[in-house]
């Protein structure tokens, strides 16, 4: 299968895992939209967010993102988790953006 976050997974693509457990990795974002701009993905490969059938994943993933929130001192600094599915993804490998720091007012 020709999935590119597949192969970060796998270790056969360098990326930089700031967090790795049984159920996902967390690295970069090689384009970041903000100074801290994370990809929180599940080390299973699902397509799409409404392909997810094991409610746990959903659960797991959060709570990866609030240590990450904390890790990167984004508690009190503005944050936004994104999933993009239904066909709005680029990458088909089911993954949360974490994003900040971000104001109020900032735009989607
Ligand atoms: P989307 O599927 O639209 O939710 O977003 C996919 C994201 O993956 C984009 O923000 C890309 O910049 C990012 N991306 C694609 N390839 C890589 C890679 N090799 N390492 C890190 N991020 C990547
Ligand atoms: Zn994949």
């Amino acid at each position: 299968m020709d999935c590119i976050f597949c192969k970060i997974i796998k270790k056969e693509i360098p990326a930089k895992l700031l967090y790795e457990d049984e159920t996902a990795v967390v690295f970069p974002d090689i384009h970041p939209a903000r100074a801290v701009h994370l990809l929180i993905v599940p080390k299973q490969h699902v397509e799409d967010f409404v392909k997810v059938l094991d409610q746990e994943l959903f659960s797991k993933l959060f709570y990866i993102a609030q240590q990450m929130v904390a890790r990167e001192g984004l508690r009190d600094r503005g944050f936004r988790l994104v999933v993009n599915g239904g066909g709005a993804q680029i990458v088909s490998h089911l993954h949360v953006h974490l994003m900040g720091p971000m104001s109020k007012t900032a735009s989607l």
